[in-house]
């Protein structure tokens, strides 16, 4: 059985694509898209020798080497353009997975990629900021919880870029969210907490950002014990930061 996140995941992918899931590691998502007959084929990538070596593995035992190719290499670079429909990556910061996107597309490696589906562990909002910029639709997102750690998935597609405009500049409309004091700050703040993670905010969705709050609190504390110039402008970016997030918080309740 596979945990929430990978099962959140994988209800995501379109049935019947070809996934490529990329920084796989056991390659539990692939096998179990396999398996459950959603998808029929599918490529793991892994950069690592130790999980290459364990999704290969994990392919074999699962009888699946002629459905699950696993290569090993970089990024998207173990893709042909025009092999998969579906790229998946979880599991690793946002920065590193929008370098990740940024050199596939760069290669043509997402030529003919329909589908993304992606779970940054953190900075959501350079994953986000990467779709925006590079013609994806964010359809959906979602937020959940599991053993004391909160996660988001992202879910985009590509379709012609005048629909793709169209409809992000509904997404990323933020006359919704009803800001006075920060209001010039919209946009931005829909990219950092997820434009639909916004407009339906469950329970988890405060739940990370009052503990967001806290941190920057935390941090804001530690740094007025400092008397560096420098602790004291990064200070006031997080106090800034802090009345954004709480001025949103304010709106959605
Ligand atoms: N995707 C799985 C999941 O969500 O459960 C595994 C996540 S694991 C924490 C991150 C994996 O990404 C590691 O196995 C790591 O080796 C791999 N990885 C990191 N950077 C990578 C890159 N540039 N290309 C391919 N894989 C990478």
């Amino acid at each position: 059985k596979l945990s929430k996140r990978l099962q959140t995941i994988a209800d995501f992918v379109s049935p019947g694509s070809r996934v490529a899931d990329i920084g796989s590691d056991h390659a539990l998502l692939p096998v179990y898209l396999i398996q459950s007959g959603r998808v029929p084929s599918a490529i793991a990538g892994e950069l690592n020798p130790g999980p290459f070596e364990a999704a290969r593995k994990q392919a074999a035992d699962a009888g699946l080497t002629s459905k699950l190719q696993v290569r090993r290499g970089d990024g998207l670079s173990v893709l042909q353009p025009g092999e998969a429909d579906t790229v998946t990556i979880a599991g690793m910061g946002g920065s590193l997975m929008s370098g990740i996107l940024e050199e596939g597309f760069l290669a043509g490696k997402l030529d003919g990629v329909k589908e993304l589906v992606l779970q940054p562990n953190v900075g959501e909002e350079f994953v986000r900021g990467w779709l925006f910029k590079r013609g994806w639709f964010l359809a959906e997102e979602t937020i959940l919880e599991e053993d004391d750690k909160i996660y988001e998935v992202l879910h985009a597609f590509k379709y012609d870029e005048a629909e793709v405009k169209e409809r992000n500049a509904e997404v990323y409309d933020p006359s919704f969210l009803m800001l006075s004091v920060h209001q010039d700050k919209g946009a931005s703040i829909l990219e950092k907490m997820g434009p639909h993670l916004l407009r339906a905010p469950k329970e988890v969705f405060f739940k990370k950002w009052r503990f967001e709050l806290d941190k920057l609190g935390r941090i804001v504390a530690q740094m007025s014990q400092s008397d560096l110039e420098q602790a004291e402008q990064k200070k006031q970016q997080f106090v800034e930061e802090m009345n954004v997030i709480e001025e949103v918080l304010q709106c959605l309740q």
